[in-house]
């Protein structure tokens, strides 16, 4: 598909998947603009990028009010994981709502075609398998997860009121658990808990029994999925589900990744977390039918390349012996 060159807002741009959105957008030749405040992000991950002269980093807090003139705005910026959303729910929920409010507002009055980086957290712990677009989801509101799964809810419900009642061109991308290199060793997500567990030969650490489940989409995959989305016509808004419908439960994603890596890792099975959803598969129909995308990366074959990622960061870090 032909994509003319625009000037871009990418919020969250210094993150696992904003660096990597900001990265396909400048090669496209597209003007970039990074709006990160390294909550969760780090300049690591924008490094090589920063000596283009299409793009530019801006150090600041989405929930305050921001003045730029973009033609789009992937909005991404929100921490992810749930250690990083937990520490501080309070600026969580901020962030997905004034936040949103914010860029909206920028949206309205640049008169620019906005994306949101929702999630599959919007179904909840899901009575519905796999879950379709038109699922309300099942959500606690009032529990440690709440500020990140009734944040992005709200931000959808801003999305489609701005679309209501000023006639924004909105896209809403509910995400799945998408994997790849830049997540952080120190995440706590589980793909890169269990790699760097088993890098470095130390237990893994399993939550609950082990049999809840995970859709994992590779990073590459995902991201042509938001682009081919903020391709699109005003008239497609979403929500759209984006992930890899291939299910796995944490126990054979475990033993994957001790396979793939060689290590001789033990299993320690720690409790499971308040409210941790026991499935989540998505249903694709609808990216496959409007945007003819699909997810083609093999779970083995993403895991291989996120493994040699953090094998090459934890030896620079010392952290593995080099062989
Ligand atoms: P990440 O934590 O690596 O990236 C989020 C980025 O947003 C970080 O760089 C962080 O510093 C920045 N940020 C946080 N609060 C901000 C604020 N108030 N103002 C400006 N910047 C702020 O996480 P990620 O995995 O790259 O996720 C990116 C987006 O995709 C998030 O909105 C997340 O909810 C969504 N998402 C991700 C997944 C996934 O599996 N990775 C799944 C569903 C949805
Ligand atoms: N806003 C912004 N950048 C802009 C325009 C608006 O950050 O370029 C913020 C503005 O501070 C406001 C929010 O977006 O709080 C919502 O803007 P909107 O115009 O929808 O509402 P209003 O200004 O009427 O509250
Ligand atoms: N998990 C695990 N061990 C870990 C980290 C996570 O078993 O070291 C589990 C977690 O309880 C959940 C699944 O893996 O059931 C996915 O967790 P993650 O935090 O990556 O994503 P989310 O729960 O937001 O889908």
């Amino acid at each position: 598909m032909e994509r003319q060159a625009k000037n871009i807002l990418v919020t969250g741009g210094a993150g696992f998947l904003g660096s990597h959105l900001c990265e396909k957008l400048v090669e496209a030749g597209n003007d970039v603009i990074c709006v990160d405040n390294l909550y969760t992000g780090s300049k690591e991950n924008i490094r090589e990028l920063l000596t283009s002269s299409r793009f530019e980093f801006s150090r600041h807090d989405i929930t305050f009010p921001l003045y730029v003139e973009v033609d789009q705005i992937f909005n991404l910026a929100c921490p992810a994981s749930p250690i990083h959303y937990q520490h501080d729910p309070v600026q969580t929920t901020k962030t997905s709502v004034h936040g949103s409010i914010n860029m909206l507002g920028l949206a309205k009055r640049v008169n620019a075609k906005i994306l949101q980086a929702s999630t599959s957290e919007v179904y909840g712990d899901p009575e519905v398998h796999p879950q379709e677009e038109s699922y309300w989801g099942k959500v606690n509101p009032i529990g440690p997860r709440s500020c990140y799964d009734e944040g992005k809810r709200c931000a959808e419900t801003l999305f489609f009121d701005y679309r209501r009642q000023h006639n924004l061109s909105i896209k809403v991308a509910r995400i799945f658990n998408t994997y790849g290199p830049r997540m952080r060793p120190n995440d706590g997500r589980v793909v890169s808990n269990f790699i760097v567990q088993a890098l470095t030969n130390r237990p893994i650490t399993i939550y609950g029994d082990g049999t809840q489940t995970r859709s994992f989409c590779y990073v590459d995959d995902l991201i042509e999925g938001l682009l081919r989305l903020m391709d699109t016509g005003d008239d497609v808004t979403g929500p759209i589900n984006l992930g890899n419908p291939a299910e796995s439960s944490m126990i054979e994603l475990a033993q994957l990744v001790i396979e793939l890596v060689g290590s001789s890792s033990s299993i320690d099975f720690k409790p499971l977390p308040v409210d941790d959803p026991r499935q989540r598969q998505p249903n694709i129909d609808r990216a496959r039918v409007t945007l003819g995308w699909s997810p083609s990366v093999q779970l083995r074959d993403g895991l291989a390349k996120t493994i040699a990622y953090f094998d090459g960061l934890l030896r620079s870090e010392g952290r593995r012996a080099v062989r």
